[in-house]
């Protein structure tokens, strides 16, 4: 059978079914435009998508969820879900993250005075500053928040949205070379304090205050407080299966086991594993840009403005992930949902150092069987830690790092050992090989102090109609940010097209 196919499979070809290139072909196929989503594994949704064992849902990865307020412009996924006629039941978590530092801890209340005053109280003397610094972040949501969130790649859109709302564009363009250190040492004097900030950076930037761009703290600061984070009904991978459905209502495609192995730009054309070649108007891929211009374009050599943001930005490490079912006795019905468990601040950015905690069933019991939870906890590790061992001492090593984690988290939740029904331990090596990402890496971090967010590169590429989306473009990592690339991808190659169809 001849497996090369000269007519178009579709206009556009999304390879990966992450949530951005879900949100990008899910937009596609709203404006009518015909979009076919090549995913490797066998479900979608990439580090946003779960897994089933012994009766528990767990979550691959994300579990604190943005982006499901039902007001404002930055409610991505409300709106990603909308514009294909689909919506999530989500439950409201009243606690973001519950800190537990070296010598003291702190909840971050939904609402905002209430953590202003809890964080003053350990502050007294930086009360003013502590709200000056907070407010100055609303500043930037606020302007976020007020326009129409697509392409800065595409000048028509950026003309419209200036002339709306000139003062939100001026203090947006004005913030966007900043970084989060630089603002919050204009306010705050202690040294412990700002040590907090860099935690409240950390747990999703995974670099310091110094390193994280004021225009992504603005919406996690301040969104946090607005439209809240909320968890959907069923488990995290039901973002990406509404997607789906919504994509093959409006006439999109989808295929599974569709393992994309090269892109071929000047022919517009992708072949997958299996020798299938197939042709599009244009290309998008969902892979990270180093698996797209090291693997799958196999560029040599590399086009230099990849090469100028491979110098800018490094790969942050993946992480050590252990999911356990656990007797209900052990999770106090009153415990926040996400924890973060930092015993000694000079570790905070070492190999399994921060340790992360999400315990989903607090707010979906039906994750569960009954009368058991789920915990899910996750440390930052490097694949080099991980390779070169002979499959009896990696078995070893996880053993161990599984077994110290857990040691770790009895500080949290006493008694964890006694209370487990099921383990399933989790490696950079795991991460590499379901989610596909070079390293397993979480995504990129600058490698120094460069200027905001300035550096990230947008959703076109140096290739003629090959346009990357997902987490290595802007604005970077977390669930409602790949939303905002995948709108800002469907909106320039729709405009590359002649727009929308319908
Ligand atoms: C442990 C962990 C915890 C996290 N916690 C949170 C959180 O609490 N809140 C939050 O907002 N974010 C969180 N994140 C981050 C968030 O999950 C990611 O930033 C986001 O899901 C990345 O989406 P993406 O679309 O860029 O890519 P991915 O999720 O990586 O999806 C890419 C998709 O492309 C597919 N693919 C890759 N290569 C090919 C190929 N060659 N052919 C075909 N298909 C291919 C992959 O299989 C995958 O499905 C977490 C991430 C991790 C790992």
């Amino acid at each position: 059978m001849d497996r090369t196919s000269t007519a178009e499979a579709a206009d556009v070809i999304v390879v990966g079914a992450g949530i951005g290139g879900l949100v990008t072909a899910t937009q596609l196929a709203a404006k009518g435009i015909r979009v076919l989503v090549l995913e490797k594994y066998l479900i979608p949704g990439g580090s946003a998508g779960f897994f089933e064992r012994a009766g528990y849902r767990f979550d691959v990865g994300a579990s604190m969820i943005f982006g499901f307020g039902d007001r404002g412009t930055t409610n991505l996924l409300t709106r990603a879900l909308q514009a294909v006629d689909e919506s999530l039941e989500t439950i409201a978590d009243p606690v973001q993250v519950h800190y537990h530092l070296p010598g003291w801890a702190i909840a971050v209340d939904r609402d905002y005075e209430t953590f202003l005053s809890k964080l003053g109280d350990r502050f007294p003397t930086e009360r003013e500053g502590i709200r000056r610094f907070y407010d100055e972040c609303w500043q930037v949501f606020n302007s976020l928040n007020a326009i129409e969130l697509l392409s800065l790649e595409e000048w028509r859109y950026l003309v419209r949205v200036f002339f709306q709302n000139p003062l939100a564009c001026l203090r947006l363009a004005r913030y966007l070379p900043v970084n989060v250190g630089d603002v919050a040492r204009r306010h705050l004097r202690d040294p412990e304090l700002l040590r907090f900030i860099d935690i409240e950076c950390y747990i999703w930037s995974v670099v310091p205050a110094a390193r994280t761009p004021m225009i992504n703290a603005g919406m996690v600061f301040s969104d946090r407080h607005y439209g809240g984070i909320n968890y959907p009904r069923g488990g995290v991978g039901r973002i990406a299966e509404a997607l789906v459905r919504g994509l093959e209502k409006k006439g999109g495609q989808i295929r599974y086991g569709a393992h994309v192995s090269r892109i071929v730009p000047e022919k517009n054309t992708v072949i997958l594993a299996t020798g299938e070649t197939l042709t599009a108007r244009r290309i998008v891929t969902n892979a990270t840009r180093w698996d797209t211009f090291g693997r799958l374009l196999k560029a040599d050599p590399l086009p230099a403005s990849e090469i100028q943001w491979q110098q800018r930005y490094a790969k942050s490490p993946s992480f050590l992930s252990i999911h356990l079912g656990v007797k209900a006795e052990l999770i106090p019905l009153d415990l926040a949902c996400h924890h973060v468990l930092l015993e000694d601040w000079q570790q905070m950015e070492a190999e399994q150092g921060t340790i992360f905690v999400s315990l989903p069933t607090l707010l979906d019991p039906d994750l569960a069987p009954a009368g058991h939870h789920i915990v899910h906890a996750f440390t930052p590790s490097w694949l080099s830690q991980w390779q070169g061992l002979t499959p009896r001492a990696y078995e070893q090593q996880k053993e161990l790092a599984a077994a110290r984690l857990m040691t770790r988290l009895e500080a949290i939740l006493p008694g964890l050992h006694a209370a487990i029904d099921y383990q399933e331990v989790g490696t950079p090596r795991t991460h590499r090989r379901f989610l596909g990402r070079t390293e397993g890496t979480y995504g990129p971090i600058p490698r120094g102090r460069i200027w905001g967010l300035l550096g990230m590169p947008f959703n076109r590429t140096a290739v003629p109609n090959l346009f990357c989306v997902g987490d290595s473009t802007f604005p970077g990592q977390g669930l409602n940010a790949v939303a905002f690339s995948g709108f800002a991808c469907a909106h320039l190659v729709a405009s590359t097209l002649g727009g929308a169809r319908r």
